[in-house]
């Protein structure tokens, strides 16, 4: 295969700066320069992207057994063994989202930092929101964003709260100068086997994080979006193959998913576009912090037709097409990305 022109990124070094810092499984996936030289089609910076580079996606990354492990709830992407990879050293833009404006909720870990990184190298500002708990992981994706030459604003604080999902949008509004892009990606997910052990209170804090605050801050974000934006929302594959442990959480992405095909008919004689993302089981925070039975991690993801879980990083190019203009045509859709599980 013939791998494009990389485009020249002046950012490179001071991004190399931070990624010393952060190491871990990523950094396998760094592209040997040896075979980068090898193309003759290459520019004269002699880097493939990591994306144009064909792997076998069953081997590429870390299966089944995993180590015992948990985690307070919220859970760090930095205490993680294997470390998720995020694309910190391999998600190289191409310039798709250049001058584009994006708030990113649960942006400091998982799937949400993946796509932050990625929002950053095509070109686009971002703002992330997390929980003051996770202020180490936040610090990592701030100095990501930055080491792409992008502005980065972080906005902590518990999304429970409808005052503080306004102050939010307000303050990413602010300081980013506009919004063309909300990534609604914060949940919760704590496992209860039986209905019998779910209380009302977490019954509750599960439809207040998932439900509620996507509802606030997407309300609070419309006045500010003009043609062309783009709303996305992390359902889950949960949404039509709940597991028997998550009673509360596989309602609230079934109901994302029609909050997304919803709204996009709302919303489109605006020009503006909701599409959702549905992920099947991915390697991120959330499972060791009480998402998951500590016992069934060790084999997260072992019945996946992949046989394995999904790292964040191989979330990310749903994020950046839907996002696009590229998928001008694509509102109300739901975008799978779960190792070979068919959807509805
Ligand atoms: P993650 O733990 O990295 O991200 C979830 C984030 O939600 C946290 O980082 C936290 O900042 C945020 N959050 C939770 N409660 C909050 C609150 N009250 N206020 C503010 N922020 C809060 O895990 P992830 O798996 O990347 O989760 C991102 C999205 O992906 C979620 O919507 C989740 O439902 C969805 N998802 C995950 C999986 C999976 O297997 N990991 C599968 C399908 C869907
Ligand atoms: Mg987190």
């Amino acid at each position: 295969m013939t791998e494009p022109d990389p485009i020249p990124d002046p950012t490179i070094q001071s991004r190399r700066r931070v990624l010393g810092k952060l190491g871990g499984l990523a950094a396998a996936l760094t592209i040997p320069t040896a075979l980068a030289r090898q193309n003759s089609n290459l520019g004269s910076s002699g880097r493939i992207p990591a994306q144009s580079v064909k792997r076998n996606p069953v081997t590429q990354y870390p299966k089944p057994p995993f180590p015992k492990q948990t985690q307070p709830w919220p859970g760090l992407a930095s205490k993680m063994v294997p470390r998720p990879d995020h694309g910190e050293t391999s998600y190289q833009g191409t310039g798709r989202l250049v001058g584009r404006k994006a708030l990113i909720t649960g942006g400091d870990s998982g799937i949400g930092r993946a796509v932050a990184i990625a929002y950053a190298r095509e070109g686009a500002d971002v703002a992330i929101n997390y929980l003051p708990a996770e202020e180490s992981d936040a610090r990592e994706v701030i100095a990501l964003i930055r080491a792409a030459g992008r502005k980065a604003v972080a906005i902590p604080g518990d999304l429970r709260s409808e005052a503080f999902c306004q102050e939010l949008v307000a303050r990413a509004v602010r300081e980013l100068g506009g919004l063309d892009i909300l990534v609604s990606n914060a949940a919760r997910q704590h496992q209860v086997p039986s209905i019998e052990d779910l209380t009302t209170e977490l019954f509750d804090w599960t439809m207040k994080t998932n439900l509620y605050a996507m509802f606030w801050i997407t309300k609070a974000a419309m006045p500010h979006f003009q043609p062309g934006a783009s709303i996305i929302v992390t359902a889950s594959e949960q949404a039509y193959d709940p597991s028997p442990n998550l009673l509360d959480y596989a309602q609230t992405k079934a109901a994302q998913v029609a909050f997304t095909k919803l709204l996009s008919k709302q919303v489109i004689h605006k020009g503006i576009r909701v599409n959702a993302v549905a992920p099947g089981p991915i390697w991120t925070p959330l499972q060791p912090s009480g998402g998951q039975d500590p016992n069934k991690l060790p084999q997260f993801g072992a019945n996946t037709p992949i046989m394995r879980p999904g790292q964040p990083a191989e979330l990310a190019a749903a994020y950046v097409t839907l996002a696009s203009q590229e998928s001008s045509y694509a509102t109300g859709q739901v975008y799978g990305v779960n190792g070979g599980n068919a959807q509805p």
